[in-house]
């Protein structure tokens, strides 16, 4: 016997139905009962029971009889488990016919009918409950009922089973032991549910969309399920019942539709009713929903109700619907929405309805999708876009030459890299869909063909990238706009209203900047002042710079340099009117700004009116076996100081400049690198003797802050001291990942999903912080710089600063903000506000 009577419980207004133990489609169905919607006699069987029906236990047939009669109800059973997302063993249709009831059937809603029922749960019941072979319970035609009713006789030694009770008890069965396979199982943990989630089942009485008069089943749904927009979708089978269809079956859209006949049209009251029950069940169940419905003879029954399937874009413009309605409140829309999913309304993105002709995948390293001609090199990528032909680059790897092609591209592709490689960067801060680390690509630069996936692409030829998920595409996939609209200005609007820790951009440009302000940054946590050296017209001099070897030769290329920056910091102080802007001084590894090959050498001894002979031994003397370990950060400022005193003039002219026009500027000067509080102090007395002299030659006053990067272990242990001397710290932590690891930025791309997938590291440390060792740096730094100098300021500027995870862990460090590219800015609002929830 069941150990409760209560296990098997029918689902009315007063019944204690719960989620944990009835599963949510039982608990949805009450609510619609509840509402007084017209919802079929249902009966939820409880977990504890379907494990007992599963282990053998006899099922209370009494029971059943009790709630549905003895013969002449027919019912449906479908899985109940505690999450819709768990999914469950297929819905079973018309349990309990019989001949009896076939035949009673046949006199109410025709013979052809009654067949077709009967015929499907035969071939339903042969296959998946006695476990015949599928094969042979394929009948169609005249004969087909007669014919799978003798078979299952012949194979089963015995008749059809006419006991509804024992039919009903032999499907709860089969269905409770499929939820304990071990597919099932699987299944289950990868949709992230625990491999012991219980499963309810709901037994339901059938109501029949096939017979005299309006019949059918059907779904309806009220809001797009790519877009969101409010729009009533869905199909409505007449005269059909799951696989069963009678003679007259014909599909109706629901909405008047010039393609067909619609319900709206064929029924208008009936569709009016499901408008009804639409809006009733969105406002009660507090959800976009999905109605599953039958037509009998005009009459509706509502069977089910599930939530609306989504895209992203879709899920914010729902949530926002539902929360400017008043049926949620705004913290809730806020929850509901993953802050990942948002990159997709930043860009272009596959439809995801359209085709995809799959060629290869890499790492999706900066989202959003684009169609292009494939060029292999930035001239041709130039080129390209000069005849106004978007054009992806595909390049092994990209180096600070490739900006230009970069900007010319409406999408990058590379062989190697990892997320935090030059491409990812770059591309990211553009906004330009990326994948790097395509390691099944090769380039055949003589014959300019792309080879992957076992194809082969000339240049020329259209590929699309999808930087989201790392699929490289044949030709043009269809695609849907960027979906920045007032759903998504007033989602952000809230995530600010929770106040969560602040969030800055990391922006190099004019046009980060201004992206930055579009999505709302609280200012500029990084401006990374080498990367303005990366467009074709500043390089040279940034070479110049660097090959300067006499105190002249430096200072006439510094002298050039001055101006150019003093007009950059203008720029951004004025986009960012008033806003904190953080100035990050030099900090070029040398190995990106030195020429590659032979034609870059002669190019670069021709503009410093050099011998070949010279630059290359320069070059030579200059390049470095670990350049990321080399002369970078502060060690270049302490070497060559005058670099770091041109852009300190530079940025206290532009802020006089800046604050006479407009709100008055306070810079932020970082220095990168650090790994000694030495370094501070020579850095910090000279820069106030730049400041003094500035002030004294223009006779004007500012004030600015100094701070410093940590991004050095030591730096991290010696953040006491450091502190002293900072207004402020941000955690560099992609050096710091690195240096941490010993882990190249540049090239763990290679073996890092190896790594991953054998679990050495859960997670590739340069997207998600490493909470238990990079992290613990992080706070023992937090903790000395505190300690030392209560009140400094404090953050990250990594690409960890724009990952939801990362930003969680900030906000419990107590950091004062995070600072991500410009495009991960709404991201990191939201997730900052669902840490503050
Ligand atoms: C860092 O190291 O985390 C950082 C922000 O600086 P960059 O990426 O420029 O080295
Ligand atoms: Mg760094």
């Amino acid at each position: 016997e069941m150990r409760d009577i209560t296990d098997v419980i029918e689902i009315t207004p007063s019944a204690r139905i719960e989620t944990d133990r009835h599963g949510w489609r039982a608990k949805c169905l009450q609510r619609l009962v509840r509402m007084g919607l017209p919802v079929p006699r249902s009966v939820a069987i409880s977990s504890a029971a379907v494990q007992d029906i599963a282990k053998g236990q006899p099922v209370p047939k009494e029971r059943f009889r009790d709630l549905f009669g003895n013969g002449e109800t027919l019912v449906s059973v479908r899985p109940s488990a505690v999450r819709t997302e768990w999914g469950g063993p297929g819905t079973v249709l018309t349990v309990g016919i019989n001949d009896a009831s076939h035949a009673c059937l046949s006199r109410s809603i025709g013979q052809d009918n009654a067949d077709a029922i009967y015929l499907s749960f035969v071939q339903s019941y042969a296959i998946n409950i006695a476990r015949l072979d599928p094969d042979m319970f394929a009948q169609e035609g005249p004969d087909a009922l007669s014919d799978a009713l003798r078979l299952f006789r012949e194979e089963m030694d015995e008749p059809f089973p006419q006991d509804p009770a024992r039919q009903l008890a032999e499907v709860l069965r089969s269905m409770a032991r499929a939820w304990e396979g071990p597919t099932a199982r699987l299944l289950r943990q990868a949709k992230g549910a625990p491999a012991d989630a219980p499963l309810g089942l709901v037994v339901q009485e059938m109501a029949l969309g096939m017979g005299p008069g309006l019949c059918g089943s059907g779904t309806i749904q009220f809001a797009d399920s790519v877009t969101g927009q409010p729009r009533v979708t869905g199909r409505f089978r007449g005269q059909r019942q799951g696989s069963a269809v009678g003679p007259g079956a014909e599909t109706l859209y629901l909405t008047r539709d010039e393609r067909g006949p619609s319900l709206e049209e064929a029924a208008p009251e009936v569709f009016a009713d499901l408008i009804r029950f639409g809006i009733a069940a969105r406002e009660r169940l507090r959800e976009e929903m999905q109605l599953e419905f039958v037509v009998s003879d005009g009459r509706i029954s509502i069977i089910d109700a599930t939530r609306v399937q989504r895209s992203a874009r879709a899920s914010v413009r729902i949530a926002v619907a539902l929360a400017s309605d008043g049926i949620i409140p705004p913290d809730e829309a806020l929850m509901r929405i993953e802050p990942r999913a948002l990159a997709d309304l930043l860009h272009h993105q596959v439809d995801p309805r359209a085709p995809r002709d799959l060629i290869t995948r890499g790492i999706n390293a900066s989202p959003g999708a684009a169609t292009g001609r494939i060029v292999f090199s930035s001239a041709a990528a130039q080129a390209s876009a000069a005849r106004d032909e978007p054009c992806v680059l595909v390049r092994r790897e990209t180096v600070p030459e490739d900006i230009r092609g970069m900007h010319a591209s409406v999408g990058v592709l590379t062989g190697r890299g990892g997320t935090t490689s030059h491409a990812a960067v770059i591309a990211r801060g553009l906004g330009l869909p990326c994948i790097v680390g395509a390691s099944d690509i090769s380039i055949d630069l003589r014959n300019r063909i792309l080879r992957a996936g076992g194809r082969s692409f000339r240049e020329g030829e259209v590929i699309t990238i999808d930087g989201s998920t790392g699929e490289v595409l044949a030709g043009a996939a269809a695609m849907l706009e960027p979906a920045l609209d007032d759903s998504f200005e007033q989602l952000l609007e809230w995530a600010d209203q929770a106040g969560g820790i602040g969030v800055r951009a990391n922006a190099d440009s004019p046009e980060d900047a201004r992206t930055a302000r579009r999505f709302k940054a609280q200012g500029i946590g990084l401006c990374r002042t080498e990367h303005m050296f990366f467009d074709a017209s500043r390089l040279h001099a940034m070479r110049e710079m660097i090959f300067a070897d006499t105190p002249e030769d430096r200072r006439l290329s510094l002298q050039r340099i001055l101006p150019m920056q003093r007009e950059d910091f203008i720029e951004l102080f004025q986009i960012m009117a008033g806003l904190p802007v953080t100035i990050r001084l030099f900090d070029p590894p040398l190995h990106e700004f030195l020429p590659h090959d032979r034609d870059e050498l002669r190019e670069l001894a021709e503009s410093l009116d050099l011998p070949l002979s010279d630059v290359t031994r320069r070059v030579e003397a200059l390049s470095e076996f670990n350049p990321m370990l080399g002369m970078r950060g502060v060690r270049l400022g302490i070497t060559v100081p005058e670099i770091y005193d041109m852009q300190a003039r530079a940025i206290f002219e532009a802020t006089i400049e800046a604050s006479r026009h407009g709100d008055p500027v306070v810079p932020e000067i970082m220095v990168p690198l650090v790994s000694a509080r030495r370094e501070v102090e020579l850095v910090k007395t000279r820069i106030d003797a730049v400041a003094a002299a500035v002030r004294n030659e223009r006779r004007a006053e500012f004030t600015y802050r100094l701070g410093v990067m940590v991004e050095t272990p030591r730096a991290c242990l010696r953040a006491g001291e450091i502190a002293l001397h900072s207004a402020f710290l941000s955690f560099g932590t992609n050096d710091l990942t690195q240096m941490t690891y010993g882990l190249s930025r540049d090239d763990a791309g290679r073996f890092m999903s190896i790594y991953v997938n054998q679990q050495v590291y859960e997670e590739d440390p340069f997207h998600i912080l490493d909470q238990e060792g990079v992290g613990e740096l992080l706070l023992i730094g937090a903790e000395r710089a505190r300690a030392h100098h209560p009140g400094i300021t404090l953050s990250v500027c990594g690409e960890h600063g724009g990952n939801p995870e990362s930003i969680a862990f900030c906000q419990r460090a107590g950091l004062d903000y995070v600072s991500c590219s410009p495009f991960r800015v709404p991201i990191a609002r939201l997730a900052a506000a669902q840490c503050a929830i």
